[in-house]
């Protein structure tokens, strides 16, 4: 029996669940030519290999039904170290496009989320494992910080 994973759609939300054997084969293939798994519903591929801009339902979605640990990037326009973060996050995203699963959450335009989530300055980054998360950093970090971050918080 193969086991199975479950990720949400970038483009219209829907939870798909596939043989975790297909995230490998997205995992050893070059970044020029990516191999991933499509949604069952709207059949564009599941993982892009950037951050997905969520929104507060898309969010919590993602959180909960993610094979995947989730990592959340939330920011404001207005904020100069969100705009400055923002090339290492894509960077990271597409670096980990099968491993960590990279979202952005827009705190002006969804402030109830921001409140939910009690986030109290920003950027902040939160990584989410199994529906919970499991750290925060206020900040923002460079990519091999945030690597290191990620790899040891997930240990
Ligand atoms: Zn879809």
């Amino acid at each position: 029996m193969s086991e199975n994973i479950k990720l949400v759609c970038p483009h219209c939300n829907t939870i798909n669940q596939f043989p975790a054997a297909k995230l490998r084969l997205t995992e050893h293939t070059s970044a020029e030519k990516t191999v991933s798994p499509n949604c069952g519903s709207c059949k564009e591929p599941l993982l892009t290999g950037a951050p997905i801009e969520v929104n507060s339902q898309a969010l919590n979605r993602h959180i909960q039904h993610s094979g995947i640990p989730v990592l959340v990037d939330f920011w404001a326009p207005w904020c100069g170290p969100c705009q400055s973060f923002a090339p290492t996050f894509t960077h990271y995203a597409r670096a980990n496009t099968s491993e960590i699963r990279c979202l952005k959450l827009n705190t002006e335009s969804n402030q109830s989320a921001g409140a939910a989530h009690h986030i109290r300055s920003i950027p902040t980054l939160a990584l989410f494992n199994g529906g919970k998360e499991i750290d925060r950093v206020s900040g923002a970090m460079n990519k091999t910080q945030l690597t290191q971050w990620v790899t040891q918080t997930l240990k």
